[in-house]
């Protein structure tokens, strides 16, 4: 048996994504802007495909535009709320410490620009508060950007509460939602947000395509300058296999999303129930606000690399936190953030489940960390001095 449990990291594509992608390589080749009638089905496609990610958030179909990825959704929203708010002398950002890479390097690289950035506290639970935004706004705050899941602890932040917090002072608004959409319910009207970023291959859609949701009003600035593709907001020929199989992908991954919640959910809990067993170990993120399939423990005295491989051999896919940072030996700066110890932030294991998973698989990754723990802590320089009680344990 080989568990693939690191899908917070990327997905398969559905076998339905597939097949609703695979006319657009070959009789649909037409570019969307020709013309003639190849490729005006090519439009026909590309349209089709606007109006069911739209539909699945709640959203009109204007206010769609496809990106290369979710790093670039993210680029261009925050891009855009910086520029407009310059515009009106407003240069000041709120965020959080623990964003994705594609927001945070954004943002510092905003600062070289003269940006001002406040990075919120996210709290040991790993969730914001509605009014740490509130007090973080100032006269001169251009945009608001806070994910709505995280990506390496899964826990799902109050995005609607603090939109309002954002509409009552009159600040733009987006979030980063490629870890929530196709997971858990998005309805950009319900939210009331401004702008939403989402990446296909987090909900079993092909790599390398992405949305971004800009209400109707918020002006976009380019990150790819070319032809008048996306109502001119990003240069270059749609990747319409890509698009159509991003649509077909989410329109399954909401098809049930209710039942697929609270069947992964349950899987979830089994998890937990079965890893919180292991001794010195801790759930990173508040037990409740979570999505459903991501989990991330801290095992005291073990190095994360060296449980990954463990693993791997073992037949289970996880990870340290994300895919990202992985292959660099900081630890992570999203436990940092919840105020973890280095120690402690080093020893983390991420498992990212969902509808594709099965119970068996939960059961073989409940039988095997432990062991793998218990190896790994047999050989640690570290545990035996902990055990021995020269250092004293942290969790
Ligand atoms: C994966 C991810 C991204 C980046 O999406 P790509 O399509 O890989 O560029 C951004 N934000 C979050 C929260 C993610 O999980």
């Amino acid at each position: 048996m080989y568990v693939y449990a690191d899908n917070a990291a990327t997905t398969a594509v559905s076998p339905k994504a597939l097949e609703a992608m695979l006319p657009y390589f070959s009789e649909v080749y037409g570019n969307a802007s020709s013309l003639h009638s190849p490729g005006q089905r090519a439009a026909e496609g590309l349209q089709r495909a606007r109006e069911t990610v739209a539909k699945a958030i709640n959203a009109d179909f204007k206010e769609i535009y496809f990106t290369g990825c979710g790093s670039e959704a993210d680029n261009q929203a925050i891009l855009s709320g910086a520029a407009l708010g310059a515009r009106k002398g407003k240069k000041h950002i709120v965020s959080t410490a623990f964003e994705h890479h594609a927001v945070l390097h954004t943002l510092e690289k905003l600062k070289k620009q003269g940006y001002e950035v406040t990075l919120l506290d996210v709290h040991e639970n790993g969730v914001v508060t509605p009014d740490d935004v509130a007090a973080a706004i100032r006269d001169d705050t251009a945009l608001v950007t806070i994910m709505m899941v995280n990506n390496e602890i899964g826990t799902v932040q109050p995005i609607a509460d603090i939109a309002k917090v954002c509409r009552e002072r009159g600040v733009l608004f987006h979030t980063d939602a490629v870890q929530a959409v196709g997971h858990i319910p998005v309805d950009v009207k319900a939210l009331d947000v401004d702008m939403l970023s989402m990446a296909a291959h987090k909900f079993h859609g092909p790599k390398g395509v992405g949305a971004l949701y800009a209400r109707k009003g918020v002006p976009l600035v380019n990150v790819i300058e070319g032809g008048q593709q996306e109502r001119g907001k990003r240069g270059g020929t749609e990747n319409i296999a890509g698009i159509v199989g991003m649509a077909a992908a989410l329109e399954e991954a909401t098809a049930d999303l209710d039942k697929d919640m609270a069947y992964v959910t349950g899987l979830r809990e089994k998890l937990i129930e079965g890893l919180s067993k292991i001794p010195h170990s801790r759930l990173n993120g508040d037990r409740e606000k979570r999505v459903p399939g991501t989990v991330n423990f801290c095992f005291e005295g073990i190095e994360g690399e060296s449980l990954l491989l463990l693993l791997d051999a073992r037949g289970i896919a996880a990870s340290s936190g994300s895919a990202c940072t992985s292959g660099s030996l900081d630890p992570s700066h999203v436990l940092l953030a919840l105020g973890l110890p280095h120690e402690i932030a080093h020893g983390s294991l991420r498992l990212s489940i969902d509808r594709m998973n099965t119970e068996a698989e939960i059961d073989h990754i409940i039988e095997s960390v432990p062991q793998v723990v218990d190896y790994l802590r047999g050989m640690s320089p570290v545990w035996d001095e902990l055990e021995r009680g020269l250092t004293p344990h942290l969790i």
